[in-house]
């Protein structure tokens, strides 16, 4: 077991819905990443702090 966080409770930017998102632990940066519920598409921020992982979710361009 990794001391990596790796899921992430995320809300979605377009339907509102909290969507538990799962990052592997050697992902670092910006990503694409469709919504589970509505499948539009978000622009994911991760960032890391030692074993803390920082998620931003955005609407996609
Ligand atoms: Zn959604």
């Amino acid at each position: 077991m990794s001391d990596f966080e790796a899921m992430k409770r995320v809300r979605c930017p377009y339907c509102r819905e909290w969507v538990d998102l799962y990052v592997d632990p050697d992902t670092v940066g910006t990503l694409v990443e469709d919504c589970a519920v509505c499948c539009r598409p978000w622009a994911v921020v991760v960032e890391r702090e030692g074993a803390k992982m920082r998620v931003h979710v955005s609407r996609a361009q």
